[in-house]
């Protein structure tokens, strides 16, 4: 079996209630039904990998709860063959859930509670050291304790491992380190303005925050997604370009992100010839698949729904 794909991510329970419109403070109202997920950055882009025929272990942590023995079922139920042998569970804190109110004219609220995913401790960490030294890549976010992160990133870089970072949701206040212990680095648009404080609307201002993510940040590969337009990358060897993806008529984009980022993921580590131009023509192909369908993971492909010219 190939190297595995090591995501050190969240697991969060998506509890989400559709009403017809949003309840006033101290206000009651009827909702129209109720849908439980899987969810969190860290479970939905080792999910995505996994589903493209990837070989993904997930580092994880869910709570000693009834929402935590769904999500270990349906890790190990749906999701395309996940190792969640590393995902442990707290007795302390409560599994990460993610309660969203839907109206009808689509807006949402969400109330993030991280639980158990930001719990984990570097003790916890050096157990699982020798994983991520003999990953193919590590894959993280910023849903699990920042400091947990940074220090897996560390080990990834020291131990010649290559990491994927995707700072999301992203903080103006994420440490230098991250980025710089990162080989390929990506955020949407949003994520950039954030980071840089720079305004980041389409392929030129992209193309300008990629440059600045790798000349002043210090990662050596920025990746900048776009939604409908695709994304735009920059290498340290000075490479770097707009990739547009193919018209779609998207229906939900929710996970389009984490759907780009694990089949990059897939692709980094189990197609290693690739260029990387060519591995992000083929993300926004796997995601411009996800984006038509409802849902989060449950949008994402299987290997077996997409072309064969893309494996
Ligand atoms: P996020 O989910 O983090 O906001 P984006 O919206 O940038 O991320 O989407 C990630 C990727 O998903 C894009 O780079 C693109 O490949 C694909 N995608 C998103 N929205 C669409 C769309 N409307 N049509 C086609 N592809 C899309």
């Amino acid at each position: 079996m190939s190297k595995a794909i090591v995501v050190l991510g969240s697991c969060i329970v998506d509890n989400i209630t559709y009403v017809s419109t949003f309840p006033r403070k101290g206000e009651t109202v009827v909702g129209r039904r109720v849908a439980t997920g899987c969810g969190g950055k860290g479970a939905n882009q080792a999910v995505a990998a996994a589903r493209l025929g990837g070989n993904v272990r997930l580092i994880g942590k869910v709570g000693d709860d009834s929402m935590g023995r769904f999500y270990l079922e349906e890790l190990r139920r749906s999701s395309g063959g996940v190792d969640s042998d590393l995902v442990t569970v707290s007795k302390e804190d409560s599994t990460g859930t993610a309660s969203i109110t839907v109206d009808d004219a689509g807006e949402n609220t969400i109330i993030i509670v991280p639980g158990a995913n930001e719990s984990m401790t570097l003790q916890e960490l050096e157990a699982v050291r020798s994983v991520i030294e003999q990953a193919a890549l590590l894959v993280c976010q910023c849903e699990v304790n920042m400091a947990v992160t940074q220090q897996a990133l560390l080990i990834a870089k020291q131990a010649g491992v290559r990491t994927l970072m995707n700072a999301a949701p992203a903080t103006a206040e994420l440490p230098d380190e991250v980025i710089q212990n990162s080989h390929f680095f990506c955020v949407n648009e949003t994520e950039a303005q954030t980071l840089l404080g720079m305004k980041v609307t389409g392929p030129g201002d992209a193309a300008d925050a990629c440059k600045r993510l790798v000349e002043e940040k210090g990662c050596h590969t920025a990746v900048i997604t776009l939604g409908g337009q695709g994304c735009v990358y920059h290498t340290r060897d000075g490479h770097g370009g707009h990739v547009p993806t193919v018209p779609v008529t998207a229906t939900d984009t929710t996970g389009a992100g984490d759907c780009f980022v694990g089949a990059m993921a897939y692709y980094l580590a189990e197609v290693r010839e690739l260029a990387l131009p060519e591995i992000l023509r083929r993300c926004c192909l796997v995601a411009a698949v996800a984006v038509q369908h409802p849902g989060t993971q449950t949008s994402f492909p299987y290997k077996q729904q997409l072309p064969a010219e893309l494996f």
